[in-house]
């Protein structure tokens, strides 16, 4: 049988099944999209994140600049250029001061929403999780999220990480694994690094 590896749900042909990439393929260029993994996932579930996943990647790309390449690319044009999406991107943001530079420009500043990131970055990791470990996170888990907000030049020297995927440069994650605990860490664009532990999963 089947899961869901979000909500569990047993997963029927022609019904409720579809599969979710992990990570969203948004993040990833166009001419990269033919390996992706995916995970099972019910229909509802999978349509549920479609705009949360918009909204990091575009978050992400803004963030990681020229690291982001055509992905960032495609992003800040839309943002910048669309005074609609522009609008809809800040306001899923949380409150935005715009910032003086030492020039006298003003230079807007955008923060993550920090439950969206949180529910984002948790996702992922239960869909790597799924993928290596064949079994989904048990619904009591407890998860901690870390940001690192300084770029580590080699992040692999930093984190040894045991099980992960790798689809450089976009995409880095690997797992350190404990007695009951795991610590998962997440590099987006070979620069933004998150890592999240879960605590008492099964
Ligand atoms: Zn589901």
């Amino acid at each position: 049988m089947k899961q869901c590896y979000l909500c569990g749900e047993e997963l029927i042909k022609n019904k409720n099944k579809s599969k979710d990439h992990v990570p969203p393929s948004c993040i990833f260029p166009p001419d990269k999209l033919s390996n992706l993994i995916t995970v099972p996932c019910c229909k509802k579930c999978n349509k549920e994140y479609e705009q949360l996943d918009e909204r990091m990647r575009n978050y992400f790309a803004i963030l990681a600049g020229d690291k982001s390449g055509i992905v960032g690319q495609i992003a800040k044009r839309a943002i910048l250029e669309s005074g609609k999406l522009r609008e809809l991107f800040l306001s899923y943001t949380k409150e935005h001061p715009t910032l003086i530079d030492d020039i006298g420009n003003q230079r807007l500043v955008f923060y993550f929403n920090d439950d969206e990131l949180k529910t984002w970055l948790i996702r992922v990791v239960r869909g790597v999780s799924y993928y290596i470990n064949k079994k989904r996170i048990s619904d009591t888990a407890i998860y901690k999220l870390f940001i690192y907000p300084k770029l580590i030049p080699q992040p692999s020297d930093t984190f040894p990480m045991e099980k992960g995927l790798e689809f450089r440069p976009y995409f880095v994650s690997g797992v350190i694994q404990e007695l009951n605990n795991d610590f998962w860490v997440l590099i987006f664009y070979d620069k933004l690094i998150f890592s999240v532990s879960i605590d008492a999963c099964d």
